[in-house]
């Protein structure tokens, strides 16, 4: 049995918290008194799952891959977030926490985005819901999204380059939170993942838990089993994960597993694998793994995705992996690559590379004919077509 619980002031065990500046302190406080509310009313609820059914396109369909079962020989099922509106599943985030913040009275939305896919989810539950929205991107960043800088700003969203540090994802989420800080009174922030302070972890695995919910539904439907034996999903932050696992998190029967980018290598000083080579310290208001040098310093990441290429984790999977309830592996930027190319062959499905990784874990695993394995494919590879060109 897994002992999953989360303390009412956002702890995992000994992960996440709120660990953040003077400053931040009424803006969560706003957020931690109202969010479980809103969320809980029945007028929040209903319009969310209509938005769910008739804008994003839930249910995502559960497929049975017969050539990866063949292959693997265990019964595959994918979850196909990629089919939902935008591309991935970054959209149930963005839409649940767009339209909290417009019960709670906000009329803009800040966000932060690294390869831009969080951007254009939250741009576009913007749009639909009449919030205006500003993005904070990485200079660098800019440079190398260009067709997610251009939706945005057809979505309407305000794109300001930041041009400190590294120009990347850590430094627009500086600049969004400042941005937050200035603007407390009209606008809610939206955090792409299950990181930063509490109560977000809580708050988006909860938009995110949706996906375990129709797992756990189809399967029983499809199989005459609610439980999976397996659960795969690729961590970057850890939402897509968050959602698969949540509603096996209490069952005896179903393995969690996640895939975390190993980029060139553990050992190449090119990764973003932080439960692998991490250590415990706080980023972005949590307390949880990151990737840092021994001076506490956060060192640089890297994967040949972008959407994993992040130093930290959320506190939920630092918890689960301490305590030996969910396994993480390491998945290289070429072990990805070679995953992508056998699902577009055997499937016909070009995979985001976040989620390939999450079909790289397939040939390291054991498999039972009768396992019930279902992997989450998080996202579609539209926005990685230079990549593969490249490379496949
Ligand atoms: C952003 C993204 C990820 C990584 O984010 P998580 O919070 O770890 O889910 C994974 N897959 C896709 C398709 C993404 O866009």
């Amino acid at each position: 049995m897994k002992t999953y619980t989360q303390t009412s002031d956002g702890y995992y065990g000994k992960f996440g918290g709120a660990y953040i500046p003077e400053l931040l302190f009424n803006n969560v406080d706003e957020l931690q008194k109202n969010y479980k509310r809103i969320i809980a009313s029945a007028v929040f609820q209903k319009q969310l799952k209509s938005l769910l059914k008739d804008y994003v396109g839930r249910p995502t369909p559960l497929y049975f891959s017969a050539a990866l079962s063949e292959r693997y020989k265990a019964r595959i099922f994918l979850k196909r977030e990629d089919l939902n509106h935008t591309g991935a599943h970054k959209i149930n985030n963005a839409l649940g926490q767009a339209l909290l913040a417009k019960m709670m009275g906000k009329q803009k939305i800040v966000a932060e985005t690294g390869a831009g896919q969080h951007g254009v989810a939250t741009a576009t539950a913007c749009t639909l819901l009449g919030l205006s929205c500003v993005v904070f991107m990485g200079e660098t960043d800019i440079a190398r999204q260009a067709p997610n800088v251009a939706r945005m700003k057809m979505l309407g969203a305000t794109v300001i380059p930041s041009v400190s540090g590294t120009k990347t994802l850590k430094d627009a989420t500086n600049d969004a939170i400042r941005y937050w800080i200035n603007h407390a009174a009209d606008t809610h922030y939206i955090i792409g993942s299950v990181v930063g302070p509490h109560p977000y972890p809580d708050m988006v695995t909860h938009f995110q838990s949706v996906i375990s919910k129709e797992i756990k539904r189809q399967l029983l439907k499809q199989t005459g089993e609610a439980e999976p034996d397996y659960v795969i999903a690729c961590v970057g932050g850890g939402s897509n994960a968050a959602g698969a696992f949540y509603h096996f998190l209490k069952s005896k029967k179903t393995k969690l597993i996640g895939a975390e980018a190993a980029g060139k290598g553990i050992d190449s000083h090119e990764t973003a694998a932080t439960l692998t080579i991490g250590s415990v310290g706080i980023i972005h208001g949590s307390k949880t793994y990151l990737m840092q040098n021994k001076d506490g310093q956060i060192t640089e990441p890297y994967s040949i995705s972008a959407g994993l290429d992040y130093p930290g984790i959320g506190p939920l999977h630092a918890h689960l992996h301490e305590t030996k309830q969910a396994s993480y592996l390491a998945i290289t930027d070429d072990e990805a690559l070679k995953a992508a190319k056998e699902l577009i062959k055997l499937d016909g499905i070009i995979p985001a590379l976040e989620s390939a990784h999450a079909f790289a874990v397939l040939p390291k695993m054991k498999f039972k004919p009768t396992d019930i394995v279902v992997i989450n494919l998080s996202g579609r590879g539209d926005k990685d077509m230079d990549t593969y060109l490249k490379y496949l």
